[in-house]
């Protein structure tokens, strides 16, 4: 995989955030390769491997009835492929996935959904939004980077050598990170109750991290699937993009926060990446604190117009390089953009340049 294909993925938060609050109930205790560790009488979590500095994403397996339900799958790579044959030929022998569910649409999660779906016949569970967009990006084949993609990041400030290195990468590297995705689905909705095995689990949808992100929540067991929605350790990507330049992802990211505050603060919470812990709620609060911080830390820089990529060292951490910069560029671009829809900040376009001052 690229590193343009990494940063496409979405999921690599480039902001390490504060996880004081929170306790690990494993403590070191995470699957080894080939793994499959009880979390919960019939639910099993697995780690898939993948490059890059996450390392891997998690997956769960759970009992339903005489099948099974897998959620979230790895990218379609030859290591989350093997790893999966490993599972499959090993702990989960003689058993058969009848369904599918990916919480959303980046091929860390729904990368092996189609190989998974074909293999065993099974059904796929998604959200509307999340399945139409996977449907759409790996159908969108075109060779060439289209001119609103090159406008988008000339718009965000990259020089003309950044804007040739991305127009380089060529289009269409979703479809590579995914296997052919299934053309029919079953649809998920916030706020319905799924039955798997004998829980009962309620879907509670977020946005912002992608937009119509599937959550689980079994309250008998006090039990979150949480996918990327509330991750521990690193804050998820938050990105505005360059198909809907007038939207506020940040603005849904904030909402979705509170919506899942309202969520009992005693659950088991089961991340896409990294450990599962408990501490839902300070969680969250940190995860609000600091977007809100980073909106202050903007206003202020803006004493003088500022572009997207000058926002970067006030935003992040870490030396922007072309590994990250498409992700950089977007979640800058979704603090700015919150700014101005929420009054803070105004924005003027001067040769395609767009410079956000202080309102
Ligand atoms: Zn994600």
């Amino acid at each position: 995989m690229t590193n343009l294909q990494r940063a496409l993925i979405g999921d690599e938060g480039l902001v390490p955030t504060s996880h004081a609050g929170l306790t690990f109930p494993f403590g070191e205790r995470s699957p080894e390769p080939g793994e499959l560790l009880t979390i919960a009488p019939g639910i099993r979590w697995w780690r898939v491997p993948m490059s890059g500095p996450l390392k891997h994403v998690n997956g769960l397996i759970l009992d339903d009835g005489d099948d099974l339900l897998a959620i979230d799958t790895g990218t379609a790579s030859p290591r989350s492929t093997e790893a999966w044959r490993t599972i499959l030929d090993g702990p989960l022998a003689g058993r058969r996935i009848g369904r599918v569910l990916g919480t959303h649409m980046h091929p860390d999660h729904i990368g092996l959904a189609g190989w998974l779906c074909r293999r065993f016949d099974a059904d796929l569970l998604m959200t509307r939004t999340e399945w139409l967009m996977v449907r759409m990006l790996s159908s969108d084949a075109r060779p060439e980077v289209p001119d609103e993609q090159l406008a988008f990041w000339r718009g965000a400030g990259w020089d003309e050598a950044q804007i040739a290195r991305g127009a380089g990468a060529g289009w269409s590297n979703f479809g590579k990170m995914i296997s052919r995705f299934p053309i029919t689905y079953t649809r998920i909705r916030d706020g319905e109750t799924l039955r798997i095995g004998d829980a009962d689990w309620q879907v509670i949808t977020g946005a912002g991290h992608s937009p119509e992100h599937a959550c689980l929540v079994d309250h008998d067991r006090r039990i979150l699937i949480a996918g990327d929605q509330v991750l521990p350790k690193i804050s998820s990507n938050v990105s505005l993009h360059m198909s809907q330049p007038g939207e506020d992802p940040l603005g849904e990211w904030l909402e979705s926060i509170a919506k899942f505050k309202r969520l009992p603060d005693d659950l088991l919470v089961l991340p896409g990446h990294g450990d599962p812990f408990y501490g839902l709620h300070a969680r969250l609060d940190a995860l609000d604190r600091e977007h809100r911080d980073r909106l202050d830390a903007l206003v202020d820089f803006m004493d003088e117009p500022r572009r997207g990529v000058d926002c970067f060292p006030k935003l992040f951490r870490r030396p922007i390089g072309p590994d990250v910069i498409g992700m950089a560029t977007g979640e800058a671009l979704a603090h700015l953009r919150h700014l101005e829809v929420t009054g803070r900040a105004v924005r003027e376009t001067r040769d395609g340049v767009w410079w956000w001052r202080r309102a």
